[in-house]
């Protein structure tokens, strides 16, 4: 018989040297690219058919270099959309702090299990102050928690669930729910999912609000028609326009029509750490649920979404299941496996909790504020500029505009300033108008990042 091998000769886990070498070249690697950013092209080349050929090669049988592979990893990288960069206003930016992603690689060298509290009590702990605070941020009471996410769109999914559980029980075929054209289609993506069949889509206003009173004449004929209104959806921030639906109207109405209030903050609700933000979104404490997306509002990188429930027992309800293989008692610490579709999970507080506890609030809340002076002094630069038609003075940091010449001069526009490679853009339709969206969003873009925007656009427009 071979005997067995020693731990030391174990291939898998590396020495001490070697694992520090690992660090110390990743480290460098992170340092140079985050470097770089300021002067990196807003899209990388086209990936090469050799080197997509390469990159995805099956593993082989024996060991590679680590230098190598970070070399390849790195080449894959840029052959991409500059999503980290300062100049990135398209779709919602999101930047990626750093320090969130040192958390991320502590939190899973360590690999505890937060499904269950009694797993890691102390992390969980964490996850949970992180959690309670954004609750009383927001205004919700004592006794709210939440769950912290893959994104948004999982958050909307158990919140519909929760929503449906509670106000439908067992047989919903015939619950209703209420969002305009502006709202997010992870809200009909999760309907979809959790069988709900009747979402019934609200007209908006001039200003791209939910028309509320438009919403009850609706609520009324459904019942009358024989549904179950249960849930209508606010956004604090849509991601065509960056508009805010008049959540304080919204509560009103779901207190008096005993519909669950989701509020949609996946871009937007992190600006309820500004003065601007809170008064904006007077009424959110109102809400039910509320998701928030940190991996855009608090610069994460992506795959960090965030739920808030006003009585997460409703979340554990719509939920658990007991597996004949999990100690099922609860104390005050929550299992995040009984909340979410999710079971197990990594430690995913320390993404927030090590930047926010690293970098303190206040200099979440003075970058925040800096995003809503970049959009409104975007759109004051816009609107002073022939050609350039900037209807919706921004409500938070979003500011949308178009050629008025139609369409297609919006489309060639784009195109235009997007040729030079130094600025991304994205766009969106409106009723039948194409518009240029300029969303402001990462902590690494500043006024001399939206000038650069602006001169680009000046001068196509110029012709
Ligand atoms: C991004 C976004 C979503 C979806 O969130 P994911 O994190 O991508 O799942 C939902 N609603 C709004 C308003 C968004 O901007």
């Amino acid at each position: 018989m071979r005997p067995l091998r020693d731990t030391a000769d174990n291939a898998l886990d590396p020495d001490e040297r070697t694992m520090t070498e690992w660090f110390e070249a990743a480290g460098r690697f992170v340092t140079s690219f985050v470097g770089g950013l300021d002067d990196a092209p807003a899209n990388g080349p086209d990936l090469p058919v050799a080197l997509a050929r390469r990159l995805g090669r099956p593993p082989p049988a024996g060991p590679g270099r680590f230098d190598d592979l970070l070399d390849t990893f790195a080449k894959a990288a840029t052959h991409a959309m500059g999503t980290a960069g300062p100049r990135f206003f398209a779709y919602v930016p999101g930047g990626g702090l750093v320090s969130s992603a040192v958390a991320e690689m502590l939190a899973r060298a360590v690999n505890r299990q937060t499904a269950v509290a009694w797993a890691a009590p102390g992390l969980v702990t964490m996850e949970q102050g992180v959690l309670r605070w954004l609750c009383s941020e927001f205004g919700l009471p004592a006794g709210s928690a939440g769950l912290i996410t893959t994104g948004a769109s999982m958050g909307t999914l158990a919140a519909l669930v929760a929503a449906r559980h509670q106000h439908l029980g067992d047989d919903f075929g015939d619950g209703a729910l209420y969002v305009t054209d502006h709202t997010h289609f992870c809200v009909a993506k999760a309907a979809r999912i959790a069988g709900l069949r009747h979402v019934r889509v609200v007209p908006t206003t001039a200003d791209l609000i939910m028309d509320v009173p438009a919403a009850a004449r609706m609520i009324a004929e459904d019942r009358a028609a024989g549904l179950r209104p249960f849930l209508v959806v606010g956004t604090a921030g849509t991601t065509a326009a960056g508009t805010v639906d008049p959540l304080g109207d919204l509560a009103v109405l779901a207190h008096r029509e005993d519909l669950w209030l989701h509020v949609d903050g996946a871009y937007g609700g992190f600006f309820q750490l500004t003065r601007r933000g809170r008064d904006l979104f007077t009424g959110i404490a109102a809400a039910d649920s509320i998701t928030l997306d940190p991996h855009k509002g608090l610069f994460l990188p992506y795959g960090t979404g965030v739920l808030l429930v006003r009585d997460p027992s409703t979340l554990r309800a719509a939920h658990a299941e007991e597996g004949p293989y999990l100690r099922a008692d609860e104390g005050a610490l929550p299992n995040y496996g009984d909340l979410g579709p999710e079971l197990t999970r990594e430690f995913r507080g320390l993404r927030l909790w090590l930047p926010l506890h690293l970098h303190g609030v206040d200099a979440f809340r003075a970058a925040l504020d800096e995003m809503l002076d970049l959009a409104a002094h975007a759109h004051d630069a816009l609107r002073r500029t022939p050609g350039i038609d900037a209807p919706w003075h921004p409500q938070l940091s979003t500011t949308v505009f178009r050629d008025v010449a139609g369409n297609s001069a919006t489309r060639r526009l784009l195109d235009q300033v997007h040729a030079s490679n130094t600025v991304s853009l994205s766009s969106t339709t409106i009723g039948h108008q194409l518009l240029i969206r300029m969303c402001v969003l990462s902590h690494r873009s500043h006024q001399t990042h939206v000038d650069d925007a602006i001169d680009l656009i000046r001068a196509a427009a110029a012709g």
